[in-house]
């Protein structure tokens, strides 16, 4: 069950003799960064009175403005089941504030909430995501290591004794069950060693907090069976890669927004304007949704990841799908997006790129019902397809040229993503990799 109240959250600690308290925040590179403390500091913590030093975690704040306060949410209280030798370990997600008391701009989960008070004031009550994360699963060496060895070969909805890692996915799926996570599916993906683990969707605050969560347990539990679990987009060459589907849809007090039995394909005007906004401003938020120089070795051709802008109802590989279902599960289905994206900054210019949509009434372009990879490129230009950003460095150009991206993380969060992902760049593009060598080392 949820807790709703400190008093709930009081009792349940010394009830279940909880010994600490984890304190959890996301940093802007989408990274959950942790702040532990002896129970005995609970009324403290549940005060809003933990103090961190800001200026220890990146882009987060300079020096002289170092001290942060971490304001817990009292309904992400989860007991974690698997550290109970040393006495039990307790966690809440936090909202990261001023000295102040003002939220800090740099807070990625409070930034999204201040784009969702922008959905309520337009009259929706809920931004539902539904993530579709997918991992690898690869061996340790003998020093607990990751290799680059794969744990199975495997391939999509197989089972075992192919499919090795069935195990240790199922021991996942119990875990996220037992920290109350309603998980809809689980299976093996189409590449060897990759997985798929879909849980039921939720409002965006808490999906986000779920992506984080999700990844913290999946990291946890493969290393108990000796496997490392990686979100890293593109791991091998000449395989698929991992993505996180996005599956959105508003609500509003009546039900879902995007269903409307009497529009074209039963979708409302307001859906085909969100979808409108999410096709305009595709480009523009590539970066926050597939921000590390990896994510851009999966977007290419022949893997079933989009490389164009473009949507379709009936065929799987564009960058916006809509699923056949309709009534409440009537969604938008984002393709593009991957497991490294900070998912509360992912969200927050998914929404307002699409309430950009709905409030100039973006009409989006005609769907695209055949295979885009198959199109020419005098094709794809009549039929006004442009591609996705190629690299991270034309992902961050791209995203610099669309003021809605700026509007949607703010100016804080914004130059700090925009300045550590020009060094990544800056960092990858003076390597040499062995793929150069092998092509030019005899050549020239
Ligand atoms: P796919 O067919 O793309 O593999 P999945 O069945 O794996 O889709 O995942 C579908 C996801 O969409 C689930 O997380 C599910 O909870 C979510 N979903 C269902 N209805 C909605 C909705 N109305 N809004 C957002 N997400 C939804
Ligand atoms: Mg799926
Ligand atoms: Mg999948
Ligand atoms: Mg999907
Ligand atoms: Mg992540």
């Amino acid at each position: 069950g949820k807790y709703t109240t400190i008093e709930h959250v009081k009792e349940a600690a010394q009830k279940e003799n909880v010994r600490f308290l984890r304190l959890m925040f996301t940093d802007i590179l989408g990274r959950l960064k942790n702040v532990e403390v002896p129970i005995s500091q609970i009324d403290k913590v549940l005060d809003n009175k933990m103090m961190f030093d800001g200026s220890s975690i990146e882009g987060f704040v300079r020096i002289e403005e170092s001290d942060m306060y971490l304001y817990p949410d009292v309904s992400t209280f989860i007991i974690f089941p698997w550290e109970s030798e040393k006495g039990k370990v307790a966690r809440l997600i936090c909202d990261v504030y001023n000295p102040e008391g003002q939220p800090f701009d740099g807070d990625p989960r409070g930034n999204l909430k201040r784009v969702l008070k922008e959905m309520t004031d337009l009259g929706f009550t809920g931004f539902n995501i539904g993530p579709e994360p997918e991992f690898f699963l690869f061996k340790l060496d003998e020093n607990g290591r990751p290799t680059d060895q794969l744990n199975d070969n495997g391939g999509y909805f197989d089972f075992a004794p192919t499919d090795l890692g069935e195990n240790c996915r199922r021991d996942i799926v119990l875990e996220l069950e037992s920290l109350g996570f309603e998980v809809e599916a689980s299976h093996h993906e189409c590449a060897p060693g990759q997985h798929e683990i879909d849980f039921k969707y939720a409002n965006a605050i808490e999906a986000c907090d779920n992506i984080q969560t999700f990844e913290l347990v999946v990291r946890t539990i493969a290393r108990k069976h000796g496997l490392h679990a990686t979100f890293m987009p593109k791991p091998l060459y000449g395989i698929a890669g991992s993505g996180m589907h996005i599956n959105m849809s508003l609500f509003n007090e009546e039900g879902n927004v995007f269903y409307d039995e009497n529009g074209v394909d039963g979708l409302s005007e307001t859906a085909y304007h969100f979808l409108g906004g999410l096709l305009k401003h595709a480009r523009g938020y590539t970066a926050i949704c597939n921000p590390i120089v990896n994510s851009y070795k999966r977007l290419v051709p022949g893997y079933e990841a989009p490389v164009y802008v473009a949507w379709s109802g009936k065929n799987r590989s564009p960058l916006v799908r809509v699923p056949s279902s309709r009534g409440m599960s009537t969604r938008l289905e984002l393709r593009s997006v991957d497991p490294t994206a900070n998912p509360y900054l992912a969200m927050a210019v998914l929404l307002q790129a699409g309430l950009d949509g709905i409030k100039n009434q973006i009409t989006p372009p005609a769907a695209v019902d055949r295979n885009i990879y198959v199109m020419t490129e005098e094709e794809r230009e009549a039929a006004e397809i442009t591609d996705l950003p190629s690299t991270l460095h034309n992902a961050i150009k791209a995203m610099r040229k669309d003021e809605m991206v700026k509007e949607a993380l703010g100016s804080h969060i914004y130059n700090n993503f925009v300045e550590a992902k020009k060094m990544e760049w800056s960092a990858f593009r003076q390597q040499v990799s062995e793929w150069e060598r092998e092509q030019y080392l005899e050549m020239y």
